[in-house]
């Protein structure tokens, strides 16, 4: 049996991995310091005869016996919420949790997809964002802890693919949402179907014409799983290149949950990108991939997974305390 070891494991994209590597007949070790994963994402694979949970930071050395064929290094706050609250910890495990991975994946002889991020293009000039493009970031901003970890990431992966010759993997992921986000990481998603549950009003932020592209969970698995074992070590965009303003994005989702909350408008974060749509032709041509589910469909899906909360839990994830984190 092949072993991949799969860092972030008990998050909203690793657990989905991890899901998915086991459905493939892989053996798959999953690791975690759970500071913004939780073991409920983890706990229907506790018992898998296949399946190994090792609780350890990846910021310091990592220790895993026997061999390893893959390792994804997905460990990370991905939330802007989360890198404001936990900006050390967000470069770190950007900079020496990619470092030990990339050591760990040298002495094994596996080969490391790493998760980089739209984030690297920062409040993008070029639109849509190719893989060519440098990106426009801001390393002093509140976002500049999670972009600049990230494109540390990046570099230190191609020096270890072109210095000591390991095989590296980078996608550039694009929002992706679905089933396991945290209801209270900030994020739009979970954001306003945390509002509409409550029968809150949605916090648009800035006027919402700002614009994103959504990707769902499944198709963003997909994608990363046929980077793995494709041949191409360069940067690859994964997400689904369906663009909407935010502020059509808080009607579409009232319209689809049939909620009666209205939008209010809040300041908007500083250096939020303005746009932010993926051009995939790269991973249409070299992997043959590309995004099936439409969002009315993946919004259905995620909104039933958000609808089992409790009252309680809706009220204990309350977000109360944005503004503190939009100054
Ligand atoms: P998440 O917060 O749900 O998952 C991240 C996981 O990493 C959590 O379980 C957390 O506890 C764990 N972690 C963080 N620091 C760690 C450390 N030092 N040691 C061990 N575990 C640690 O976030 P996510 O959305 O699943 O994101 C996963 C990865 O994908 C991140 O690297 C993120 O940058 C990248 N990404 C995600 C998106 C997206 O839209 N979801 C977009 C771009 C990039
Ligand atoms: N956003 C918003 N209201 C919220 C949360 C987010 O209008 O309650 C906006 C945010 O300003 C950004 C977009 O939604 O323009 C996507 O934010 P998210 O935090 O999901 O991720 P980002 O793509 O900015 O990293």
């Amino acid at each position: 049996m092949e072993r991949i070891l799969i860092t972030g494991a008990a998050g909203f994209l690793g657990s989905h991995l991890a899901d998915k590597f086991l459905a493939e007949g892989f053996e798959v070790i999953g690791m975690d310091n759970f500071i913004t994963g939780s073991t409920k994402n983890i706990e229907h694979l506790l018992s898998h005869p296949h399946f190994q949970f090792i609780e350890h930071d990846v910021t310091g050395f990592i220790q895993i016996d026997g061999k390893l064929d893959y390792i994804l290094h997905f460990a990370s706050p991905a939330s802007p919420i989360d890198y404001l609250r936990i900006p050390i910890q967000t470069l770190k495990v950007g900079s020496l949790g990619t470092h030990n991975v990339l050591g760990l994946a040298r002495v094994k002889k596996a080969r490391v997809l790493v998760a980089s991020t739209s984030e690297v293009y920062g409040d993008p000039l070029v639109h849509p964002q190719t893989e060519e493009y440098y990106g426009n970031v801001n390393p002093i901003g509140p976002r500049g802890v999670y972009d600049e970890a990230k494109r540390f990431q990046e570099a230190m992966t191609m020096a270890y693919h072109n210095f000591h010759g390991i095989e590296t993997r980078i996608v550039r992921i694009f929002n992706t949402y679905g089933p396991r986000m945290r209801l209270n990481d900030g994020r739009v998603i979970p954001a306003f179907m945390g509002q509409v549950l409550r029968g809150e009003n949605l916090t648009v932020f800035g006027d919402g014409s700002q614009t994103r592209s959504f990707c769902y969970i499944d198709d963003q698995v997909e994608g990363i799983f046929k980077l793995l074992f494709s041949d191409y070590h360069l940067p690859v965009n994964i997400g689904n290149p369906e663009e909407i303003s935010i502020l059509d994005f808080a009607k579409e989702i009232i319209d689809l949950t049939g909620g009666k909350s209205k939008i209010v408008f809040k300041e908007l974060p500083v250096n939020d990108p303005m746009q932010r749509c993926p051009d995939i032709s790269k991973a249409k041509k070299l992997l043959n991939w590309e995004p099936k589910v439409d969002r009315k469909t993946g919004m259905k899906k995620t909104f039933e997974y958000f609808k089992q909360f409790s009252t309680e839990e809706l009220r204990q994830t309350q977000y109360k305390d944005f503004k503190k984190y939009i100054k």
